[in-house]
């Protein structure tokens, strides 16, 4: 049995009129993400960081923006299918720890939530699951509140090498 890690980063554009999912769970705000599917940039950036784990390429090459199954696609479906993917190589993910940098909503009130909705995605305890949310402390896009961004790292555990 070893232990891969990897990482993932995604960023979405802030726009007016959507649902802002997030984590797995849609946080009451005036804009949400922009986005092929419903955006959910923690999820894409946790999908990206299982699949660098296990060294199966990007979110991009296999839930193609250009390929109409995926519009709108709740990114829980994302997150089931990559994990479904590790499993035929006979690997899981072990252990999930985001960081997101957003001005604004504050979202230390949904921190619970979307831990529980991304664990429940990815088959793992809510404890395996970490997700920490920060300012950019006014600075750049992010500052400006143009959208966000989340850094993911995964470990994931198998027997296949
Ligand atoms: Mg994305």
């Amino acid at each position: 049995m070893n232990t891969r890690a990897g990482i993932g980063y995604d960023s979405h554009r802030f726009v007016a009129g959507r649902p802002l999912h997030l984590g797995g769970v849609v946080i009451p705000w005036t804009h949400g993400l922009a986005g092929h599917s419903d955006g959910d940039a923690i999820l894409h950036a946790v999908v990206d960081a299982l699949l660098g784990a296990a060294a199966l390429g990007d979110i991009g090459s296999h839930f193609p923006d250009t390929d109409p199954q995926w519009k709108g696609v709740d990114s829980a479906k994302l997150a089931r299918e990559a994990v479904r993917m590790l499993a035929e190589r006979g690997l899981a993910p072990d252990h999930v720890d985001v960081t997101v940098i957003l001005e604004r909503p504050r979202l230390s009130s949904h921190i619970p939530a979307m831990r529980e909705a991304t664990s429940k995605a990815l088959g793992l305890p809510v404890e395996a699951v970490s997700i920490k949310a920060k300012t950019n402390e006014g600075m750049g896009w992010i500052g400006r509140g143009e959208g966000l961004g989340v850094f993911a790292v995964a470990t994931v555990r198998g027997a296949s090498g």
